[in-house]
């Protein structure tokens, strides 16, 4: 693949038990969310615009890797973790387009844009928004015990450093700020619009395509063009491996668009009455 870009094998999804907004206990493997492994021999002209049915799971904030300067940087990298928050206090809301899930309210309003700038028949499908410490938490630990079984003679520091490679740590996790939203296209009939890959799809299982740049088919070239122009305008910043994951106001927006300090910290939905 070109560009500072580069896949290791490490660079998975992981997946643990959450409770969804409703309540609900839902239970997500290392594939995540329709992240069905990719056939090759499926042809994407055989399924025109319509991606895989989705089922459910969640974004580990894994493989958040950007490139600043030409350097391929980790979440967890000093990088983000310098930048300071001063956070802005902005609550989280519901999209009203979107069942069960809150962002902060200026993510809202920047999504309302980005709908708006879409062509006509094309609209968001948001998938996850903000997401609990504990949650993000839960994604860390499971990780973890992976990483424990792959490296038997690694001690707690050293599976830390492991683990913050590719799943965020909380202090930095674009999700439990209330800062990031996993998304796709639909058509004015629900479906979704085929992108080269399902939400979630693994470097592994996608051969890549998972990186909004990979080389793709021209239909999803066009609908990841169509999604990145309409959010990119309305100011949201997307993690390159993830073509899905967008955000703004936390601290890894921050290091791209080179502000002083990012406007979203870790935050808590209030319980439910
Ligand atoms: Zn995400």
């Amino acid at each position: 693949m070109a560009g500072p870009f580069h896949i290791g094998e490490d660079h998975r999804h992981r997946r643990s038990s959450w409770s969804a907004p409703d309540g609900s206990s839902v239970t997500s493997g290392g594939e995540g969310r329709g992240a069905r492994p990719i056939d090759p021999s499926e042809r994407p002209e055989n399924r025109p615009f319509v991606a895989a049915a989705r089922t459910s799971g969640r974004c580990g904030d894994t493989r958040c890797i950007h490139s600043v300067d030409g350097m391929t940087i980790l979440l967890s990298d000093q990088r983000v973790r310098a930048i300071g928050v001063r956070d802005n206090g902005e609550p989280l809301v519901p999209l009203d387009f979107a069942s069960g899930v809150v962002v902060r309210s200026g993510l809202a309003n920047r999504l309302y844009d980005a709908r708006g700038a879409l062509p006509s028949g094309v609209d968001l499908r948001v998938l996850e928004g903000h997401r609990g410490a504990s949650d993000q938490q839960a994604i860390i630990e499971d990780y973890t015990s992976e990483l424990r079984v792959l490296h038997p003679d690694a001690d707690e520091a050293e599976l830390d450093r492991l683990s913050s490679r590719f799943v965020a740590p909380i202090a930095v996790a674009p999700h439990v700020a209330g800062a990031a939203v996993d998304l796709t296209l639909v058509d004015d009939g629900g479906e979704e619009l085929w992108m080269g890959t399902a939400v979630d799809a693994t470097p592994e299982h996608s051969d890549g395509a998972c990186w909004f740049d990979a080389e793709v088919d021209r239909t999803a070239r066009h609908n990841r063009t169509i999604l990145a122009r309409a959010l990119k305008g309305a100011g949201l910043v997307n993690y390159p491996t993830e073509w899905w994951h967008w955000s703004y106001g936390d601290r890894y927006w921050a290091l791209l668009t080179e502000r002083e300090h990012a406007v979203y910290g870790p935050v808590e939905a209030k319980a439910p009455a």
